[in-house]
């Protein structure tokens, strides 16, 4: 890092919390700080707060890059562009974002999904360098998925809603709770997978199910069919699965057997076969794919159309 790399704010903005981080590359963050989600009012103001604090110790900054939950508004013809929409998070609603830290600092800032913002990570430094298509999936509090297609994050009428794809129902299900727990859809991925549908629908959080528990075979199951999906559509050259519940160590394998077997070899590749290791990994990033994300959409949005990989 030179000592003129511009400074860039990386805000990743969660249900639970906005993680901040200040630096020019991935490799050399000068602090980090996590804030607690409230009232936007609150946090926004607690992370502005930080970044003023951060320039006093620093010195000025270039950019701000923000990924985070969502739906969010990324089409720049909209009159409410860089909000956090129609989620059901209590108070944040209608939430503008960009505006604010726009008209605080007073500096250029890139905006996206924190899933967008995960997978353009992972594969500027990540497990998905060179492979594009590439989609990044969390599976935690709800699933989400980010997907990057000739270099660029995937944007359109809105941005992907991976967790909401409808999947078959297990059927001869062992859980108290059958039917998929997502308010909108019967029979949706995040209606059955997400940590707090693994809690509704078996009793128990989804942390404290034993390696041998029923329930890890129903979510690879579940997750099999979305990734079948998603590869018959997007024809990604790799898929990062990250969150919480992906973090049982048993959990991958066993998605990749899934997938294989929905497939049912009619995908003749060896990605899909014997390289299926390496086509559905963990993030190369670990917990960092969002923040570095943010990063790079600060980079980007100071005029950077292809982000060095340094
Ligand atoms: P967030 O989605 O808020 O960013 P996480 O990705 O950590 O946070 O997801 C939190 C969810 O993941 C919780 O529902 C929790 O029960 C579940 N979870 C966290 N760690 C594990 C684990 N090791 N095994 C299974 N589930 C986990
Ligand atoms: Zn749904």
């Amino acid at each position: 890092m030179s000592e003129q790399s511009p400074l860039i704010v990386a805000i990743e903005g969660g249900g639970t919390k906005f993680v901040c981080g200040i630096g020019s590359d991935p490799h050399h963050l000068l602090a980090t700080t996590r804030i607690e989600t409230t009232t936007p009012q609150e946090t926004l103001e607690n992370v502005s707060h930080w970044i003023s604090k951060m320039k006093v110790e620093h010195g000025p900054i270039a950019a701000i890059g923000i990924g985070t939950f969502g739906p969010v508004d990324l089409n720049k013809e909209s009159d409410t562009y860089g909000y956090i929409t129609t989620t059901p998070k209590p108070h944040w609603h209608q939430t503008d974002v960009v505006g604010f830290f726009r008209n605080r600092f007073k500096v250029p800032v890139g905006f996206d999904t924190d899933v967008n913002a995960a997978v353009l990570a992972e594969y500027l430094w990540g497990a998905g360098q060179g492979k594009d298509p590439l989609i990044y999936i969390t599976v935690g509090t709800g699933v989400g998925g980010g997907v990057l297609v000739n270099g660029q994050l995937l944007h359109g009428l809105l941005h992907p809603e991976i967790g909401h794809l409808i999947v078959p129902p297990p059927h001869n299900s062992l859980a108290i709770q059958r039917e998929g727990q997502c308010p909108y859809h019967k029979s949706c991925v995040e209606g059955y997978v997400c940590g707090p549908s693994i809690a509704k629908r078996w009793g128990v959080k989804a942390d404290a199910l034993p390696p041998d528990h029923p329930a890890w075979e129903e979510v690879a199951d579940v997750m099999g069919y979305a990734l079948m999906n998603l590869t018959l559509t997007l024809s990604p050259k790799r898929i990062i699965l990250g969150g919480g519940v992906m973090q049982q160590p048993h959990l991958i394998p066993l998605v990749q057997g899934k997938l294989m077997h929905h497939l049912n070899g009619y995908v003749a590749a060896p990605e899909l076969s014997e390289d299926i290791q390496k086509f559905l990994t963990s993030p190369g990033l670990g917990g960092r794919s969002g923040l570095l994300g943010s990063l790079a959409l600060g980079r980007m949005a100071l005029g950077e159309k292809n982000v060095p990989t340094s």
